[in-house]
C-alpha cells in the first residue's frame, strides 16, 4: 500500500510558511526532526488519517493521543456539533462544566475539586501557581526529559519537541525566570531523597509525568513514584501528577489509579477536552480553594470550560467508563506490544511501552531516563519514521514521542502495522 506523492501537502507547506513560522503552529508537526516535510491532512475517521493528496494513513500519534475512541467518533461528533448549535460560548456559567467536572473527580477522585482550562499548558501552569500559593514556597522540582507544556518556568530540559532542537531548552527566558526551578533525573529515588532531605522545606512542589511520554515512553521504575509522594508528604511540599497523556489512557483514572498513588494535584488535558481544547487541573479541597473567587490565587480564561468541548468531553468519558474497554484496550496492546518484541529482537532496537503507550527506541537498551533516550539514533529513527510514511503507517514522528493505541486499531489493522515495522526498521 504506497502511498501518492504528497505534491499538494508540498504546495500547502510552502503557502504556510509565508505566513506561520516553520509553517507550523506547533514545532513537532513540521517534521523536521525525521528529515521530511509536514503532512496536511482533509478528514479523519476511526484509526485514519486522510491528507489532502488522497493518502489514507494509519494513525499512531492520535493526535498526540487525544483519540484513544479513534478519530472522528460519532457520539463525540454529534454531541459537539448539537453544542455549537445551542451556542459556542456564552461568558456565562453551563451545566454541562459540573457535569464534567463530576465525571472527572469521580475518575480521579483525588481531584476533590478542578477547574477547567483551555490546554495543558495552561493547566500546569495554573496548577503550579496555586501549590506556590498554598505553601507560600517558591521552588518547583521538576524531572529531566518530563515535558509539562511551554510556560517559561517549566522550559527546563522539556524534552518532546524541544529535546528534537540543539539547543535542550528556549531562548527568549530570562533566567530569573528559571531560578525557582530544580531538574532532577528521572527514576532516580536516590537523587530525590538527597535533595529533598537538603532542601525540601523550601520545595512549593514537585511536578511529574507519572509515566514520562514527552522522551519517548519512560516508565517509572517500582519505587520511584513511591519515593516523590514519601519526600513530599514528609516536607509538606504538594505533589503533582501531570496526567495530561496518562488521565484516561493508562486507566479511566490514569496512572494514579493504575499505581495506586495518591496525588495532591492533577491534571488532565487532551483525551478529556475529546478532541476539542480543554483541560483540566484540581486536586484537594482545601488546596484548590486557594483559587478566586474564594483565595488569593488568581486564575481565569475567557473560553474556559467552553460548552462544545465538554460536551465532547462527557461524551468521550461515557464511552470510555463502559465496563471492559480499557481489558480490551490493555489486551489488544499487550498482544501487539509481545509481537512487536520478537521483532526487534537482536536489532538494536528496544521497546519500552505501558497500557497503550509506547516508543521504540534505536537504542542499545531500554531507556530509563533523558539521558538514556537522548542516546537514541535519531537517524536510524527518521529513516524507519520514512520507511513507515511510504507504507502508509504515520507513527509519532520524533524519537522522543509516544504512539498511541485506539479502540479503533484492531487487530486487522496492528497485523498489517507489524509488519510494516518489520520492513521499515
Ligand atoms: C501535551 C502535554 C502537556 C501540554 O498540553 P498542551 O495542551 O499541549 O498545552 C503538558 N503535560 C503533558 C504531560 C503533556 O503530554
Amino acid at each position: 500500500m504506497k502511498i501518492n506523492n504528497r505534491e499538494k501537502s508540498a504546495r500547502a507547506f510552502e503557502r504556510a510558511c509565508n505566513v506561520i513560522p516553520g509553517g507550523v503552529d506547533s514545532p513537532v508537526r513540521a517534521l523536521k526532526a525525521v528529515g521530511t516535510t509536514p503532512v496536511f491532512a482533509d478528514h479523519a475517521g476511526d484509526a485514519c488519517i486522510y491528507d489532502i493528496d488522497d493518502n489514507r494513513l494509519i494513525d499512531f500519534c492520535m493526535s498526540w493521543g487525544v483519540f484513544i475512541l479513534g478519530h472522528n467518533q460519532r457520539d463525540v461528533t454529534s454531541a459537539a456539533v448539537a453544542a455549537v448549535e445551542k451556542g459556542s460560548s456564552f461568558g456565562m456559567c453551563t451545566e454541562a462544566e459540573s457535569e464534567l467536572a463530576e465525571m472527572v473527580r469521580a475518575a480521579f477522585p483525588s481531584m476533590e475539586k478542578l477547574r477547567f482550562v483551555n490546554s495543558g499548558t495552561e493547566a500546569t501552569m495554573s496548577a503550579i501557581r496555586v501549590a506556590r500559593g498554598y505553601t507560600g514556597r517558591d521552588i518547583l522540582v521538576k524531572f529531566e526529559g518530563c515535558y509539562h507544556g511551554h510556560a517559561d518556568h517549566l522550559l527546563v530540559a522539556a524534552g518532546s519537541g524541544a529535546a528534537s532542537l540543539s539547543n535542550a531548552s528556549s531562548a527568549g527566558v530570562p533566567d530569573g525566570f528559571t531560578k525557582y526551578t530544580v531538574v532532577l533525573p528521572y527514576n532516580d529515588s536516590a537523587a530525590l531523597e538527597k535533595y529533598f532531605a537538603e532542601n525540601g522545606d523550601r520545595v512549593a512542589a514537585l511536578i511529574v509525568e507519572p509515566v514520562a511520554c514527552n522522551m519517548g515512553v519512560v516508565p517509572p521504575k517500582p519505587g520511584f513514584l513511591e519515593a516523590a509522594r514519601r519526600v513530599t508528604r514528609e516536607h509538606g511540599a504538594v505533589l503533582i501528577f501531570d496526567e495530561v497523556i496518562t488521565g484516561f489512557r493508562l486507566s479511566y483514572g490514569g496512572a494514579q489509579q493504575r499505581f495506586g498513588i495518591t496525588p495532591d494535584m492533577t491534571t488532565v488535558g487532551k483525551i478529556v477536552g475529546g478532541g476539542f481544547p480543554a483541560a483540566a487541573f484540581g486536586g484537594r479541597k482545601d488546596i484548590m480553594d486557594m483559587l478566586a473567587p474564594v483565595g488569593p490565587v488568581y486564575q481565569a480564561g475567557t473560553l474556559s470550560g467552553n460548552p462544545v468541548a465538554m460536551a465532547a468531553g462527557i461524551a468521550t468519558l461515557k464511552h470510555l467508563r463502559e465496563p471492559g474497554i480499557y481489558d480490551e484496550l490493555e489486551r489488544r496492546s499487550n498482544d501487539f506490544c509481545a509481537r512487536l518484541e520478537e521483532i526487534i529482537a537482536g536489532k538494536g532496537i528496544y521497546l519500552n511501552h505501558c497500557g497503550t503507550m509506547f516508543t521504540l527506541f534505536f537504542n542499545d537498551k531500554n531507556p530509563e531516563n533523558f539521558a538514556d533516550t537522548k542516546r537514541s539514533d535519531q537517524k536510524r529513527f527518521a529513516r524507519y519514521f520514512n520507511n513507515m510514511l511510504q507504507r502508509g503507517v504515520y507513527v509519532s514522528p520524533s524519537q522522543f514521542e509516544g504512539n498511541f493505541i485506539s479502540l479503533c486499531h484492531t487487530p486487522e489493522i496492528l497485523d498489517y502495522v507489524l509488519k510494516c515495522i518489520e520492513e521499515s526498521i
